[in-house]
């Protein structure tokens, strides 16, 4: 009697911690299913849409890493980041969150070409003024612009800064301008000012030219989003597959192999976009086979910008089989909507 009712007590056990448990696809430990929240596919910060793709295949000490490292400065210092405001997203007395360090402005043409711009907030709208900076003809003919913050940490003006040649001060405020003009004594520079400077040619007319960092945390969170896209549309138990291990510690611990899991490009996603000319300015994210390398790869552009491309498998070890999904993230009507495989366009 004992013996029969003891594999019973077993088998029962058994089966309650298995419906119990669930496994995280970032960490791989099995953990109470009390541990799992739901979790957006795309960060929140890219917009809220009705029928968002959601996984609950995180766990909370997961989810918990991504939000307070990785997520908070993909959003404030990030191209991305800049595209929230101009789409909207954001409202406008919100710039100040934009990490600085990360994303510069710089007015793109004329004799003002690198002139350093800073975003602020003016009734509801973002305009563009110029940071407190110093501008010196170069040798090459053009202007070599160097800010505030910039001069400080010089010890000497680069080279090609024509030091005897023409130079502008410029800031928004009496004291920027007293603080460049100090700190170009410091670097023994003398600067009188003949009058006015001219204003720049198509002041505000000409987009300016952002420069966002593409960095290793750029990339990070760009391949979580792709990897909880592949968990949600192809099933938590194929993104447990080793094959995937890569890509998943790269994402959980910035830890990556020899080859590049992210890289980015301007190449669109959809067949019948062109670099300058796109018909969504909505998120598209796609997962497909690449023919040429053999390798699972996810595309992700969020508001049709830069499209990044992530390697999800390198050397796939199951049996193949077409894999083509994908969704766009309507930022007019605000949802999510399937993508088919023949609007899509192979892009690397
Ligand atoms: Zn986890």
């Amino acid at each position: 009697v004992t013996r029969a009712q003891t594999p019973r007590l077993r088998a029962g056990t058994v089966a309650r911690r298995t419906a119990e448990a669930r496994t995280c696809i970032y960490c791989l430990r099995p953990r109470p299913v009390s541990s799992f929240n739901r979790e957006h596919v795309l960060l929140k910060a890219l917009g809220r849409f009705r029928g968002s793709l959601v996984i609950r295949s995180a766990c909370r000490q997961c989810n918990q890493y991504f939000g307070d490292s990785v997520d908070r400065i993909f959003a404030r210092g990030s191209l991305e980041a800049v595209l929230r405001f101009e789409i909207g997203l954001k409202p406008a007395e919100e710039i100040t969150d934009l990490i600085s360090s990360r994303v510069a402005f710089t007015f793109p043409s004329g004799s003002y070409r690198g002139l350093w711009l800073e975003p602020i907030s003016d009734n509801g709208r973002i305009v563009l003024r110029p940071l407190a900076q110093a501008g010196f003809a170069t040798r090459s003919g053009g202007w070599l612009y160097i800010t505030a913050h910039a001069l400080d940490r010089l010890t000497a003006l680069p080279a090609e800064a024509d030091v005897a040649g023409l130079k502008r001060v410029l800031a928004p405020t009496a004291e920027g301008y007293d603080q460049v003009l100090a700190l170009l004594r410091r670097l023994g520079v003398n600067f009188t000012s003949h009058g006015p400077l001219p204003n720049p040619e198509g002041w505000g007319e000409v987009e300016p030219e952002i420069k966002a960092e593409v960095d290793l945390i750029t990339r990070q969170c760009v391949a979580k989003m792709a990897f909880n896209y592949m968990a949600c549309t192809l099933g938590a138990g194929f993104a447990f597959r080793e094959d995937f291990n890569d890509v998943r510690s790269f994402a959980r611990h910035a830890t990556g192999p020899s080859y590049e899991i992210v890289t980015e490009s301007q190449t669109p996603i959809l067949a019948d976009d062109e670099r300058s000319r796109r018909q969504t300015y909505g998120h598209l994210i796609v997962i497909q086979w690449d023919n040429v390398t053999g390798e699972l790869v996810s595309l992700f552009s969020p508001f049709n910008e830069m499209t990044y491309r992530i390697v999800l498998c390198r050397h796939f070890s199951g049996i193949w089989r077409p894999i083509s999904v994908g969704h766009h993230y309507d930022l007019g009507a605000m949802t999510v909507g399937r993508l088919f495989g023949s609007s899509l366009k192979y892009a690397r």
